[in-house]
């Protein structure tokens, strides 16, 4: 491992209230010495460990600015190293200039996640714990900060020690059995052995279970509006966004193009689109927009598709109920604040979800926020429950699962033992890859690459 000793900005590129400095490695006191005086005459190198210090920031003999040094003695800080934390004022220039302060007595630039990529190498975390630090810090919602501080606590660690044992146990008692034939070690029972692997797989599918809700909940959904003309598409998406975007007007057509929002409705964010109306038209502006609109509806993973129901169901409306019957979507039937002429149970014969709302002003919201949630898998979530949070680990466990699968197939089509035991250890491969146990340099690399510089 690189042993230089590394600085960031570690605080949000932008003014605040403080800004903090991290260094980490060998010089990081040696360095504070250099940069820092206290008001008590004490020197950073002098200091224990979990204290602070209240004094001054110099860039040789120019006072920079009034701060608070907080020592972190290795192997108890973030980085399992000696860690100097300086909490200067968070001006976008001052921490600048503490920065620079810093590396001119001798840190280096730390690189994105450098700092919880020496946490991980020292042992102070494994990668699936060292992954959910980065989603602790892009939580938008309570669900997924809770979800994300679980993994961070070792949640997922804990499931894979678990199927990790079990392989390990079934492996060491194959190979002790066909290596020592002589000695009094009992036959394998298959059925014991097949009872383990099947424990093993269960864990390993309860990880996999939540990871698409999971992936909703970090990415959001992505979501397309569509109805023809005038039903109250753009209403419904301004109801939805809280303040008006697209052009709301009572001529068929007015929204030609796809209008892309961010939506956070609660624990889950749409990814929406308001299409244009589905109609062939005339107009080359409008035919964009309905190209478009329909290239959504192929690609698109949520579709709410809006009915007037002050009007009867037409052509254009019947084709969209079709498309979208096989999909994942929601019949929203709109205008429900007037008399209502169209046909429901025509409507529900097609489409599963089917709600009643006034876009205009409000009703019936709340109930499609529902509906998203039980379609989206979310109302089920439970972020206390161990779930893997990034593809990587997912592509691990889906190995793993595959490889127990093999061993299980293989003990109960009679073949031989080697083969049994050949596949359960690829199983502990893919499942010690997800905490980073068995995890190649260039996935521990991709793994912080996708961190940000001072974590
Ligand atoms: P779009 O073409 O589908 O985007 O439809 P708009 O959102 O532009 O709405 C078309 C017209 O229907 C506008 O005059 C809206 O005010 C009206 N409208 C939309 N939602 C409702 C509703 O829930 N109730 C009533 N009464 N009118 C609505």
């Amino acid at each position: 491992m690189n042993n230089s000793t590394i600085a960031a900005i570690s605080t949000a590129n932008g003014p605040g209230g403080i800004g903090v400095i991290r260094i980490s490695g060998d010089n990081a006191f040696t360095i504070g010495d250099k940069i820092f005086k206290g008001v008590n005459g004490k020197k950073i190198t002098d200091m224990q460990g979990y204290t602070a210090a209240y004094g001054f920031v110099y860039d040789g003999d120019e006072k920079l600015d009034e701060v608070v040094a907080t020592v972190f003695k290795a192997p108890h800080s973030y980085t399992g190293e000696n860690v100097l934390e300086i909490s200067c004022h968070g001006g976008m220039y001052i921490t600048k200039q503490v920065l620079r302060a810093v590396i001119n007595s001798g840190a280096v630039a730390a690189q994105a996640g450098e700092f919880t990529q020496r946490a991980f190498l020292n042992g102070k975390m494994d990668l699936s714990e060292a992954e959910a630090v980065m989603d602790i810090i892009s939580a938008k919602g309570k669900t997924q900060a809770r979800a994300a501080l679980a993994c961070r606590e070792g949640k997922i660690s804990k499931e894979i020690f678990k199927v990790n044992d079990i392989l390990v146990g079934c492996a060491a008692h194959l190979s002790a059995w066909a290596d020592y034939p002589e000695e009094d070690i009992p036959e394998v029972e298959s059925s014991t052995l097949s009872k383990d692997l099947n424990n093993a797989k269960e864990i390993v599918e309860n990880l996999l279970k939540n990871y698409d809700a999971g992936m909703v909940l970090k990415n959001g959904v992505d979501t397309i509006i569509v109805g023809k003309p005038n039903v109250g598409k753009s209403t419904l998406m301004n109801q939805l966004t809280g303040y008006e975007k697209s052009i709301v007007t009572d001529i068929p057509g007015t929204t030609r193009d796809v209008i892309e929002e961010t939506v956070v409705l609660g624990d889950i964010t749409l990814n929406l689109s308001d299409t244009a109306g589905l109609r062939d038209t005339d107009n080359v502006v409008e035919q964009i927009g309905v190209d478009r609109a329909r290239k959504k509806i192929e690609t698109g993973g949520l579709i709410l598709a809006v009915f007037d129901a002050t009007d009867e169901l037409n052509d254009e409306d019947v084709n969209l109920l079709k498309t979208i019957s096989s999909l994942p979507s929601v019949a929203i039937i709109n205008k429900t604040d007037q008399t209502s002429v169209i046909n429901v149970e025509f409507i529900k014969s097609l489409v599963k979800n089917v709600v009643f709302i006034s876009a205009k002003n409000g009703d019936g919201i709340n109930e499609l926020i529902s509906i998203i949630e039980k379609i989206t898998g979310m109302a089920n979530f439970d972020p206390s429950v161990a779930t893997l949070a990034t593809e990587r680990q997912r592509d691990c466990a889906v190995k793993a699962l595959d490889a127990i699968n093999e061993a299980i197939n293989a003990l109960e089509i009679g073949m031989t033992l080697d083969a049994v035991t050949v596949s359960i250890e690829d199983a502990v491969q893919s499942i010690l890859e997800i905490t980073g146990e068995r995890a190649g340099e260039v996935i521990v690399h991709s793994v912080f690459s996708k961190f940000c510089v001072g974590k």
